[in-house]
């Protein structure tokens, strides 16, 4: 299949962030081929763990699972290179007390902006493929962003010269599900969340192995986070901050 003039732009922001990525680590030729798409034999292997849906490639030529582990502190790629971080009702209230603002209004006066954009989660064998638009509010990762930023990978201010958080106790949600993206579905009348990961080409925590016996302790930790992020999102909609259309 031909690829798009969208996928074909997405694949080459993919192509040039791992370029940057293998001058400062090693990535393993075939993970970098499942970044760009090039694998024909990934499935997509479903993990329910507390409450997740976990969609992890599985490759059947070679028989190997795509997993993952945070390289902090010796990688802070996320923070040096995230497009943008939207916010949940819930982190408007954390963060603007955390920053001392005296309330919310003020709070989004200065520190955050409004965004539009979209994402798309490749078809599985499972679901078709999803292109979704999202309108939120932004924290500015530098005192003057704007909509001009919007998805320009710019380093966090909030990232201190050690490669910690400086604001890690109430640091936007969206940081703590990196790489993970989520969404939630209805299923059978009920509410269910999923899980994936986001193979933009700037992380560099990404590997193959052949057992998830390791990988599932470390997943079952992410559970809650995703879960509650997920969670906070669906109230952000419903309190009318965020809008989100799927097609
Ligand atoms: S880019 Fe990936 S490995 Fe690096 S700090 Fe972020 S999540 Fe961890
Ligand atoms: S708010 Fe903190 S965790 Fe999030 S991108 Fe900025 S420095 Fe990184």
């Amino acid at each position: 299949m031909t690829p798009t003039g969208r996928e074909s732009e997405k694949s080459d922001e993919v192509l040039i962030a791992l370029d940057n990525l293998s001058k400062k680590w090693p990535i393993d030729p075939i993970v970098r081929d499942v970044h760009l798409g090039l694998r024909s034999d990934i499935q997509d292997y479903l993990l329910k763990l507390n409450q997740v849906t976990y969609h992890i490639p599985y490759l059947s030529e070679t028989a190997d699972f795509v997993v993952w582990n945070c390289l902090w502190p010796d990688c802070h790629n996320c923070c040096e290179k995230q497009g943008r971080l939207p916010l949940t009702s819930k982190d408007l209230s954390v963060i603007s007390k955390d920053l001392g603002y005296p309330n919310r209004t003020s709070f989004l006066r200065k520190e955050t902006y409004i965004a539009t954009w979209e994402s798309t989660a490749a078809a599985t064998t499972h679901e078709p493929q999803l292109i979704t638009t999202l309108t939120m509010i932004n924290l500015k990762r530098t005192q003057t962003e704007g909509e001009a930023d919007n998805g320009r990978q710019i380093a966090c201010r909030f990232l201190d010269k050690n490669g910690s958080c400086s604001i890690n106790s109430s640091k936007p949600g969206v940081c703590s599900l990196y790489p993970f993206f989520s969404w939630s579905q209805n299923e059978n009348n009920r509410l269910s969340v999923h899980a994936s990961y986001q193979l933009t080409g700037d992380c560099p925590g990404f590997y193959l192995t052949k057992t998830l016996d390791d990988y599932i302790p470390i997943l079952k930790n992410y559970s809650e986070i995703i879960y509650n992020y997920t969670m906070n999102v669906n109230t952000t909609l419903r309190e009318s901050f965020a809008r989100i259309d799927i097609t």
